[in-house]
């Protein structure tokens, strides 16, 4: 299989033994902190995204058709952290939904009092619960640069009308499904990441990982109190850890010890039960 493109955390391969050709979406144990990535895999991180993502897949397809085709065929050193899809022509917009304000939609807002050209109420803090999900696109910058937040007539200038709104309705959608699922379980999802590609019938389709904690961010809701950064599920335990260190949070990373790789683990083992009401069951290494 050929190697064509290796990601901070995944790797993607295609299939020319296939006819038509495959993709196979690979997760490494990479994590990264502060964009740093880590030299230290956790266990399982890969698994568990790609169970994740496969989860949402199925609870979506009844909104969006998807590129998976499955899981048989997986080479061994990729078992349980791979997915075949689809090829697909990618659409280039990053379809974010935000249902909170944080990170770098807060700072637009702070600055513009809009984010994608949606107007937002006076007085929001970091952490505050929208009125109502919004769409708020990015450019998908190249390696080195920084994705920058598109309007939506961008995203029409760039994909047209029609599929400027159906990335939006169902960007928004998907958001909606995911965030009053996780409920259940628990977790806010204060934002999250989409992207869409055009298969060979030029239809538009579900692409790449979704509603993981590598494209979303997921908050305790019992910890959740807006006006200050909320804790975050999956990485904040190895970044309180890393503060204790004389790291300046450049490559290269820290090594991170035994305990501190078995907590995280357990960390996105607690967020796929949170999400899918199943305990974690780690396969056999
Ligand atoms: P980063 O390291 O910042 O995440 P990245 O987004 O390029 O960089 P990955 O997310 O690991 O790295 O790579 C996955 C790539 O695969 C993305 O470029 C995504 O657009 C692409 N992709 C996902 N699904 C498909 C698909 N079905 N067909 C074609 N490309 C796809
Ligand atoms: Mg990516």
């Amino acid at each position: 299989m050929k190697l064509i493109h290796s990601g901070k955390v995944r790797e993607l391969y295609l299939d020319e033994d296939c006819d038509p050709a495959e993709l196979l979406l690979v997760a490494s144990d990479r994590l990264s902190i502060y964009d740093v990535i880590l030299p230290t895999p956790i266990p399982d991180k890969g698994a568990i995204l790609t169970a994740l993502s496969l989860y949402w897949f199925e609870r979506t397809a009844d909104l969006v058709p998807n590129h998976v085709i499955g899981t048989e065929r997986i080479p061994g050193e990729f078992a349980g952290r791979a997915v075949r899809c689809r090829p697909l022509e990618m659409l280039p917009v990053e379809c974010i939904a935000r249902g909170y304000l944080t990170g770098l939609g807060l700072k637009e807002y702070e600055r513009d009092g809009a984010v994608s050209g949606v107007r937002l109420p006076d007085g929001l803090v970091d952490g505050s619960q929208l009125p109502e999900p919004i769409f708020t696109p990015t450019t998908k910058a190249p390696v080195g640069e920084h994705d920058e937040f598109m309007t939506f007539d961008d995203v029409v200038a760039l994909v047209g009308g029609d599929a400027a709104e159906t990335l939006r309705a169902l960007t928004l959608e998907v958001y909606r499904r995911g965030a009053s699922s996780a409920a259940d379980g628990g977790i806010l999802v204060a934002d999250t990441k989409l992207e869409f590609g055009r298969d060979a019938s030029g239809e538009i389709v579900l692409g790449d990982e979704v509603l993981t904690p590598d494209s979303s961010r997921f908050w305790p809701a019992d910890r959740y109190e807006p006006g200050r950064p909320q804790f975050s599920f999956d990485k904040q335990y190895v970044r309180d850890w890393s503060s204790h260190l004389d790291w300046d949070r450049t490559a290269p990373g820290p090594e991170v010890p035994d305990d501190v790789v078995r907590v995280v683990h357990d960390r996105y083992a607690e967020v796929y039960r949170r999400i899918t009401g199943q305990e974690w069951i780690s396969p056999a290494r």
